[in-house]
């Protein structure tokens, strides 16, 4: 039993070190991919419940590895704000996706809403509201055409700071975005206080809306306490007629979700712009 147990634990620490290695090769790749800017954006839209219409549009990174292949945010991500490198990766992702609405602008099809993935690290920066300002001006977007997604946790550390932060965004004229909402812990009362413009309604609840009443119930207050706050609904993930027909019953204002597409690159983007595509 002795030498079985000492076998195993060799297994097992074999499969520690290798999983660290793993970790630490793709950690060197993510420094040269940073470097080198290999990464890629696609775009997911949201659509007006009311008139189908694509409205607005996610921009979702996307890291495709020579050797390694795809390597989703998921995996790298967390990394990126483990290192530091989610900054220039940041940055990067908010300069290209506002290039990309500004290049669709030019081309005439009907202006559109660029919402971009921030993290808690970025928007902790001091510099963050001048790298935004600075971007915009950069590429020539007008900032009424950029919604930033936050995550619920910024709504909890440091309010009276992020207050000041979100209300100068405002200024500046970009929409705010709480993504994931639902998941975090706060307080709906603090929400009164933050000037957002949109609540993302988390992908998990939607998922079980045909299945359990609780989620169909967190779906509808979240919905009908937004309209209160005079905050706009997106609902994530919509994957099926049936939860499309009760975010609609509920009056939710955006969807986005495989149903209507999953992201897709500028090209093929771009192709549904130029169709006036409606869902
Ligand atoms: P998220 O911000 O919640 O983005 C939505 C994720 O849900 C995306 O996954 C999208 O592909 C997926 N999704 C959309 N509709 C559906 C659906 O109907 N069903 C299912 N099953 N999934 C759907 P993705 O692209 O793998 O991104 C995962 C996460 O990585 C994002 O979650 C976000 O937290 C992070 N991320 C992605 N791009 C960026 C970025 O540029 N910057 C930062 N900081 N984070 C990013
Ligand atoms: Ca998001
Ligand atoms: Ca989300
Ligand atoms: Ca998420």
């Amino acid at each position: 039993a002795k030498a079985k147990g000492s076998g195993y634990y060799q297994v097992y620490n074999k499969s520690i070190s290798r999983q660290l290695s793993e970790e630490m090769v793709i950690e060197k790749y993510l420094y040269d991919a940073t470097a080198n800017e290999a990464f890629a954006l696609e775009y997911q839209p949201f659509v007006d419940m009311k008139t189908g219409e694509i409205v607005e549009t996610e921009a979702l990174i996307r890291w495709y590895h020579p050797e390694k292949g795809f390597i989703p945010p998921s995996q790298f991500i967390p990394l990126a704000e483990k290192t530091g490198l989610i900054i220039p990766i940041g940055n990067w992702v908010l300069w290209e996706a506002c290039r990309q609405n500004k290049v669709w602008q030019d081309k005439g099809y009907k202006p559109i809403t660029m919402s971009i993935n921030i993290s808690a690290l970025q928007f902790a920066r001091e510099d963050f509201i001048e790298v935004v300002k600075a971007t915009l001006k950069e590429v020539g977007l007008a900032p009424q055409y950029v919604a930033l997604e936050i995550t619920e946790g910024i709504a909890m550390e440091n309010i009276e700071e992020n207050i000041v932060k979100l209300r100068q965004l405002k200024e500046l004229g970009v929409k705010i975005s709480i993504d994931d909402f639902g998941t975090g812990f706060s307080s709906l009362s603090y929400f009164a206080r933050f000037p957002i413009d949109s609540l993302k309604i988390d992908r998990s609840f939607i998922q079980n809306i045909t299945n359990s009443r609780q989620s169909q119930t967190i779906v509808a207050t979240i919905i009908s306490m937004g309209r209160a706050l005079g905050i706009e609904n997106i609902a994530e993930g919509v994957e099926t007629k049936e939860q499309l027909a009760f975010i609609k019953g509920e009056s939710c204002h955006k969807a986005q979700g495989y149903l209507f597409s999953k992201p897709i690159n500028p090209e093929d983007f771009e192709k549904l712009l130029s169709e006036n595509k409606r869902y």
